[in-house]
């Protein structure tokens, strides 16, 4: 039996909106942190949080017992610890938690893969939710599936960032239920922005239809904290991304056709959030699916 106590040291791969403030909650709980990001700047922030940002990816990876990935999708974390051999940098017995929002079936694939290199590397998927928000106040939710004793390690660096840590089960089913949350959340945000678009258009003012939803049985998660923070005032700046959020939501269409079921409303909310990232563009903040809305009101696609 392993000492779960005994974790020295943690590589931290992708230092992004979410990234850096999770590993600045790892540096202050006293883990020593090595970072890297593909970005300069990224890196340069994480040092000045007290972390140690690595310009190469095998330096961050030396010697780590625990390796935390929070990366665009699951194919960059493959391409990060398959790719080019970085691997080899891995100490062998070194644990791998990805809480990025991958797609489970990846997950399933990278963990085999790892385990088949024949250094004793286990993975872990520990996706969150809550946002940048919540990913600085350190009070994220996570979703953890694995091995139950890779999960009890894990769990030694998880709570440094989450509030509540929820197992899922085996390997792949945290990605599985972050796409399903993602799913929900993101036809919401439609569902929210077509009721007050559809309000306004009636001659109801947009901020009293935002109150009354809150305070009726059509509140949401988007109705209470992006209606008025990030739509209304016309900020979107949320901190997630558009592109990232169509990505989630294909995940979970993806899984549906996997187990061989049809759900109508995910393949139109699919539908809707691939539209408005090929107009809006990835990068865009999701909030502004409402500009992609309000552009097709009178369109009959
Ligand atoms: P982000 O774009 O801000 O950060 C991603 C970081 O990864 C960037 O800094 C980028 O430079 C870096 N990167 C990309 N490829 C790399 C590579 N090959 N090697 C090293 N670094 C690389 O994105 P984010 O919002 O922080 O999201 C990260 C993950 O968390 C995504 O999977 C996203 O779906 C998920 N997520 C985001 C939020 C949110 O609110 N932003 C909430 C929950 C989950």
């Amino acid at each position: 039996m392993k000492d779960q106590g005994s974790i020295a040291k943690v590589a931290f791969i992708g230092l992004g909106a979410m990234g850096l403030p999770m590993a600045g909650h790892l540096v202050a709980a006293g883990f020593d942190v090595t970072g890297f990001d593909l970005s300069e700047e990224a890196r340069q922030r994480f040092a000045s949080a007290g972390g140690s940002g690595c310009g190469e990816i095998a330096t961050a990876l030396w010697n780590a017992d625990v390796v935390i990935t929070m990366l665009p999708n699951g194919k960059v974390v493959r391409d990060v610890l398959l790719g080019g051999e970085n691997w080899r940098s891995l100490k062998k017995d070194a644990l791998i938690v990805d809480m990025s929002s991958s797609a489970p079936a990846d997950t399933q694939r990278l963990a085999k893969d790892l385990k088949d290199k024949g250094q004793g590397l286990r993975l872990v998927d520990a996706p969150v939710s809550g946002g940048t928000k919540r990913a600085i106040s350190g009070s994220l939710a996570i979703m953890v599936g694995g091995e139950v004793a890779d999960v009890d390690q894990a769990e030694r660096v998880l709570t440094a960032m989450g509030e509540k840590i929820f197992r899922t089960g085996p390997i792949g089913s945290g990605h599985a239920m972050k796409a399903i949350n993602n799913y929900v959340s993101g036809a919401g945000v439609v569902a929210t922005m077509e009721g007050v678009l559809l309000g306004e258009k009636f001659g109801l003012e947009p901020s009293i239809v935002v109150d009354i939803l809150n305070a009726s049985s059509g509140r949401s998660n988007t109705s209470e904290l992006k209606m008025k923070q990030f739509v209304l005032s016309e900020t979107f700046n949320s901190g997630f991304a558009l592109g990232l959020m169509a990505k989630d939501i294909r995940i979970a269409s993806d899984l549906a056709s996997e187990l061989g079921i049809n759900l109508k409303s995910l393949a139109a909310t699919v539908d809707v959030w691939e539209q408005a990232t090929k107009s809006l563009g990835g990068n865009a903040d999701h909030t502004e699916m409402v500009k992609h809305i309000a552009a097709t009101l009178n369109s009959n696609e």
